[in-house]
């Protein structure tokens, strides 16, 4: 896999993120891990922050998944939001 084909942030109902614009993710790249598939970029501060494109999958520790290979995502795409308590969760976890 190259940089270029990490997959998109498809959509995110986390609009609390600081990331979150429009229900969109603008980090640069998130780190999905943690026991509930928990987005580790989610960050609640008092501005706007990220960049003027869709953020990615750069790395993924949930090894449990079916989408991960290597620690890196090869879903086409996700989804994240709230789940089990966490306010950002990866939605498109798969148990493998
Ligand atoms: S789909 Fe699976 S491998 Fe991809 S980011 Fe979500 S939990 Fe990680």
């Amino acid at each position: 896999m190259t940089i270029s084909q990490l997959p998109s942030v498809h959509d995110c109902s986390a609009t609390g993120c600081s990331y979150n614009h429009d229900a969109g993710c603008h980090a640069g790249a998130i780190t999905i891990g943690g026991a509930h598939a928990a987005c580790g970029t989610f960050v609640q501060i008092s501005f706007r922050a990220g960049i003027e494109r869709t953020g990615v999958v750069g790395a993924c520790h949930r090894t449990d998944c079916s989408h991960n290979a290597g620690l890196e995502c090869g879903a086409a795409s996700v989804q994240v939001g709230g789940k089990a308590g966490d306010p950002a969760d990866c939605l498109t976890f798969t148990s493998a």
